[in-house]
């Protein structure tokens, strides 16, 4: 369950606010100054942060960025004043998103939830790496083409990996040698092209008919879509 950070000096607001929350399924904290909740930020790493911008303590603005400082939690902060100048300025200051005041408990719960949506799709995006038919679990380093497991030695697997990430680049063998075998260039070349040759026979392709990996003759290698 999402857990909720809601920095509001107001207690009737709160009150309200931490009701309808709790009722949609979030585990709600609720403090009214900043220093507060810079300090649950920092203890409890919640998921998403709401943020009143009129507290007692901290200039508003000068509390998003102390707390964007100090975390990449989402921060939704909620606003007294409309114009346009003063959103730009908040959504540069880190926030993620703003409400204004006053608003209703069910816009709130929207603007979580898109923001929650938002962030799981970014982290979903950091564990993975797609190349067309090709894809790299990098959590539990498993690669599969079509769909299927692809049996790979741990080296063979770096160096997909490693070409993956930089995807439609040629990458000098030189590069391969230093960054994937972490050995000095010299003398290594054919041990790339060996590995490199049986890649490409797990990936199902050959010399004559390369599909994702092509050589760069006297450059490198490079891996790409071929759809
Ligand atoms: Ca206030």
């Amino acid at each position: 369950m999402p857990t909720v950070l809601l920095v509001e000096d107001d207690s009737m607001i709160r009150t309200a606010l931490v009701k309808a929350l709790s009722r949609a399924g979030h585990v709600v904290s609720a403090v009214g100054t900043a220093v507060d909740g810079l300090r649950e930020v920092a203890q409890r790493s919640p998921d998403v942060v709401v943020l009143d911008l009129g507290l007692p303590d901290l200039d508003g603005a000068a509390a998003l960025r102390m707390m964007r400082g100090d975390s990449d939690v989402p921060i939704i902060v909620a606003t007294a004043r409309t114009g346009e100048t003063n959103i730009i300025r908040l959504l540069n200051a880190g926030a993620d998103d703003y409400v204004t005041k006053p608003y209703s408990g069910d816009l709130l719960l929207a603007r979580i939830s898109a923001v929650l949506r938002r962030r799981a799709g970014a982290r979903r995006r950091a564990d993975a790496l797609e190349v067309g038919p090709l894809r790299l679990d990098l959590a539990r380093r498993v690669a599969t083409l079509d769909g299927r497991a692809l049996d790979l030695t741990r080296k063979e697997y770096d160096l997909l990996a490693y070409l993956a990430a930089r995807r439609d680049q040629v990458v000098s063998r030189q590069e391969l040698v230093e960054e994937v075998w972490r050995q000095p260039y010299r003398g290594a070349e054919q041990t790339i092209d060996v590995h490199l040759s049986w890649l490409r026979r797990k990936l199902g392709e050959t010399a004559a008919q390369p599909r994702l990996l092509r050589i760069v003759r006297g450059v490198g290698v490079m891996l790409v879509n071929p759809q």
